[in-house]
Formats: C-alpha cells, sequence, structure tokens
C-alpha cells in the first residue's frame, strides 16, 4: 500500500527513545521530513545517528521541553522555516511518575497536566494554522490501554489521558472541513525504557523481582508477550498517512489483545 506521505514534514514529539523513536523511524522509511524533538540533546544526537544507519535518511532535531509553551512555539516556527508547512504531527510525552491518590500534590498533578495533556493543546494549536491552509493535516496523539481500562498504581495516566481523548473526539469535529483527520492510540505494554522503570517501580511496591512483573503481565496478554515498537509505529503511520481518508476522532489500542473492554 502507498502511504502517500513522500516528502511530507512531519513533527514527532517526545521522539529520542521509545516509542516516538519507533514512529519517527517508520516515517523515515515511507520518506517523509521528520523533526524530532525531546529534552536531552545527546539522546537525541544518538537517536539521529540510529535513524540515519537504519534508513539512510537523517532526520532533524530539536531540543525542546513540551512542557514550555514558548518552547513548543519555537519549534513549530523553526521546523516551518526550516523545512516547510508541518502537515503531520504525533504527539507524545514522557510518561507521568506510578503512584496512588495518596502519593501526589497540586504540584504533581499540574506537572502531569502540562506534561500529558496540555503540550498536546499547545502543539495542536501552532501546527494547525498550516494544516488548514493545506487543506491536509493528520495528527495522532499517543496515549495509553489506561484510557479504556485504569493501570493499577498509574493515577496521574489513568486520569490526564482521558483529557486527550475528549480532545482528540471534538476537534476531529471541528476539524474534519478542513480535511485534518485526528485519532487517538493507545499502547498497551511496548517494550521500552517506560515499562521497564514501571516494572521495576511496581516489583518494589509489591516486594518481588521485576522479571516476575514482567512475566505476570505477559501472562495478562493473550499474544503472550511485549510488543515490539515497531509494531506501534505502524500504527501511528497509517493513521497520518493518505491511506487513512476516512478515520478520524478514533481511539484505537495496540495491546497484544490486554485489554478486555468491548470497547
Ligand atoms: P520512553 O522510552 O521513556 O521515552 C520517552 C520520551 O519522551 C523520551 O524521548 C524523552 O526524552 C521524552 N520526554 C520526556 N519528557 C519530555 C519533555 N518534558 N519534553 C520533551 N520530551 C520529553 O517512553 P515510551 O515507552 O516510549 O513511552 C512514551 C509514552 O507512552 C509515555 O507517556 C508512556 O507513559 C506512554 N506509554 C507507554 C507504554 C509502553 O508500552 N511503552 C504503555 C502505555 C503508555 P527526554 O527525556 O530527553 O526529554
Amino acid at each position: 500500500m502507498d502511504l502517500g506521505i513522500k516528502n511530507r514534514v512531519a513533527l514527532i514529539m517526545a521522539s529520542s527513545s521509545g516509542l516516538g523513536k519507533s514512529i519517527a523511524r517508520r516515517f523515515l522509511m515511507e520518506g517523509a521530513t521528520v523533526m524530532l524533538a525531546s529534552r536531552n540533546e545527546e539522546m537525541l544526537n544518538r537517536a539521529v545517528q540510529e535513524l540515519t544507519d537504519d534508513t539512510s535518511v537523517t532526520p532533524y532535531y530539536t531540543v525542546c521541553d513540551i512542557t514550555k509553551g514558548e518552547q513548543i512555539k519555537n519549534l513549530v516556527r523553526s521546523t516551518t522555516e526550516k523545512l516547510g508547512p508541518i502537515s503531520i504531527l504525533v504527539n507524545n510525552a514522557g510518561g507521568p511518575p506510578a503512584g496512588t491518590f495518596d502519593t501526589f500534590d497540586d504540584e504533581a498533578w499540574q506537572k502531569a497536566f502540562e506534561l500529558n495533556l496540555l503540550s498536546y493543546v499547545r502543539t495542536t494549536r501552532e501546527v494547525l494554522p498550516f494544516m488548514k491552509v493545506q487543506k491536509w493535516g493528520r495528527i495522532v496523539n499517543s496515549t495509553s490501554s489506561s484510557v479504556k481500562q485504569v493501570i493499577e498504581n498509574l493515577i496521574l495516566s489513568n486520569t490526564l489521558r482521558l483529557g486527550v481523548i475528549g480532545l482528540t473526539k471534538t476537534l476531529s469535529q471541528e476539524l474534519a472541513p478542513y480535511n485534518i483527520l485526528i485519532n487517538a492510540i493507545g499502547p498497551g505494554r511496548f517494550d521500552t525504557q517506560r515499562i521497564r522503570q514501571l516494572d521495576q517501580a511496581l516489583a518494589v511496591k509489591r516486594g518481588v523481582s521485576a522479571d516476575e512483573i514482567s512475566r505476570e503481565a505477559m501472562n495478562q496478554i493473550p499474544l503472550g508477550r511485549y510488543g515490539h515498537p515497531d509494531e506501534y509505529a505502524r500504527l501511528a503511520v497509517f493513521l497520518c498517512s493518505e491511506a487513512n481518508s476516512y478515520i478520524t476522532g478514533q481511539t484505537i489500542l495496540a495491546d497484544g489483545g490486554m485489554v478486555k473492554a468491548v470497547l
């Protein structure tokens, strides 16, 4: 299938590692022009090197803390000046800390709001004028399987990410006249740094080994294993492509069948 996104400018947030980096790799393989964005420049440089080795195409990068509105404005401005109008946006972020209701004060809630919800609002606000002029745009908001089934010890994620689903559905209605399609996707359990940290945190809480937690988690997944980040990337890239011309406002999980909810 021709995904039809050759030379389109794709901005991938939180993309120096894990799922974001894998999504960037797939876009590069499809011939899109890719801008990576995250905080640590050394990690970004390593990601650029790795992605170039893998695909023979070099992505661009900008250092950006997505919790800072000014930095997002600068990121979008400099990307369009350098590469042309952005027509694809993948919103992604670091995960909020693990913990239960008693663990977090107002400051922690505010931080999680800025990282996992407000950053998505801000990037979308900045890129929309370019998409509207093009009468073509694709946005994917990456969330978590927690939007369909809450996850133990992750109250910040369980709460904030549902805001992204409301945002996505509402924007799908407002943006359809401009041929801008927006969807949310959610990972179940993919083998990344984040999942290894969460398994470790739960292991400490329960007083067992991280391996035991991983084994237990895999037993809950009908496909019997954690996903490979590229299996998530392919979903994101399809939704952001020309091949997707009629799917908007949806929330789709890639979870190996883990979540048992019907809708
Ligand atoms: P990861 O491997 O830890 O990668 C996180 C990325 O986000 C890094 O590139 C990191 O780079 C960047 N980042 C973090 N805070 C940032 C900030 N303030 N500004 C800009 N970039 C920032 O995590 P992952 O597994 O790919 O997960 C990505 C997201 O999906 C997380 O929100 C996670 O909770 C969620 N998720 C993942 C899974 C899974 O199976 N992996 C499951 C459910 C939900 P810097 O630190 O250099 O900024």
